[in-house]
């Protein structure tokens, strides 16, 4: 800052500034709000009491994203976030930039959605447990398409449930078409924010649609009178769900990578993984052929899984590959 003195123009304008600020404080209420959407300089904010507030963002707030749990000021003719809360989590992804950007914040449950068909790689699991781990998210395994189970693929689902459950990871079926699991899907949903996750064609979108019937024109609704007429399903947006529980939604959030990760991150979110490797015997173990590796041991042991461990590696081996488009991770 300079030490210049002001000017005696520029000290009115500076007390004429604050007189107006008070005013306004005067005039206004101030309220505990969610933010439900995102756009550009504004936010949807929900309050407690279930009104939405278009609002403009004081400036120096930080990244505000969807979720985020927040401090309304609500004056006569409009209404500004005045605060923003610390969150409990941050979902981050990179933008075009490779920079890492919020998309959603304070998320308890991640829902990672899996399928017959496609069929479920247990390495992407892997990837987004990690991400669960990391962000400290509850994980729900969801096989939707339960339908489709047959005696051919019946084995490879049941395979990978013995090997989550194992893991203490908790598991259920469901079916979008049918009624199948939907019931205790609810159950698993209500108290709390959750996100869903699995790779293209699981069946995510149908999944939402039955869960948010009264949601999508809302969806529709919202994002045209914003862009006129554009849709802007980038953006993450918070819904309700009727028998309670949230979920924030976008398409940024349904398929993320994790290439950001460190080492590091990436064997705390292998839960298995995450004590044993304190015993390794050099603290930059990449636990491959290192001597004294304690993951390695355990394995030859049969203390651990070894397609946990080779997805874990795979995991590891990715990270390394783009690193190096990425300084600073
Ligand atoms: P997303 O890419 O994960 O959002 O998947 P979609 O919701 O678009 O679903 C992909 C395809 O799977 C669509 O053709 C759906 O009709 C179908 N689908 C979704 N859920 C189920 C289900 O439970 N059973 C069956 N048989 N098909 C489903
Ligand atoms: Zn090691």
């Amino acid at each position: 800052m300079s030490k210049q003195r002001l000017t005696r123009q520029q000290s009115r304008r500076i007390a004429n500034q604050r007189d107006n600020l008070a005013n306004s404080q005067e005039n206004s209420e101030l309220e505990n709000g969610l933010v439900i959407a995102r756009f550009g300089n504004q936010a949807d904010v929900e309050t407690d009491r279930g009104e939405v507030f278009r609002c403009h963002l004081r400036r120096n707030l930080g990244d505000i994203v969807t979720g985020d749990k927040v401090v309304l000021e609500r004056g006569s003719e409009s209404a500004v976030v005045a605060s923003v809360k610390p969150a409990k989590n941050r979902l981050q992804r990179p933008d075009s930039y490779g920079k890492l950007k919020a998309v959603a914040a304070n998320i308890d449950q991640m829902v990672i959605v899996i399928a017959p068909q496609p069929q479920a790689h247990a390495n992407l699991i892997d990837r987004y447990l990690v991400v669960a781990e990391n962000l400290g998210v509850t994980p729900l395994l969801l096989v939707n398409k339960c339908d489709l189970l047959s005696p051919e693929n019946r084995g490879h689902i049941n395979k990978i449930k013995e090997q989550y459950d194992a893991l203490g990871y908790r598991l259920l079926e469901v079916s979008a078409k049918t009624a199948a699991g939907q019931a205790q899907l609810k159950e698993n949903l209500a108290a709390k924010t959750s996100v869903f996750v699995g790779q293209s064609g699981v069946g995510k979108s149908s999944l939402l649609q039955k869960l948010l019937p009264h949601e999508t024109l809302k969806i529709g609704e919202l994002s045209e009178q914003v862009n006129k007429g554009k849709h802007t399903t980038t953006h993450a947006a918070l819904y309700h769900f009727q028998n309670g529980g949230n979920c924030i939604d976008s398409p940024g959030i349904r398929e993320f990578g994790l290439w950001h990760f460190t080492r590091e991150q990436v064997v705390n979110g292998f839960s298995e993984l995450r004590e044993i490797a304190q015993h390794c015997k050099f603290r930059d173990c990449t636990h491959k052929n290192d001597p004294g590796c304690a993951i390695r041991l355990a394995l030859e042991e049969n203390g651990i899984s070894e397609a946990r461990y080779l997805s874990f590696l795979r995991i590891i081996d990715t990270l390394d590959d783009v690193q190096i488009k990425a300084p600073g991770y």
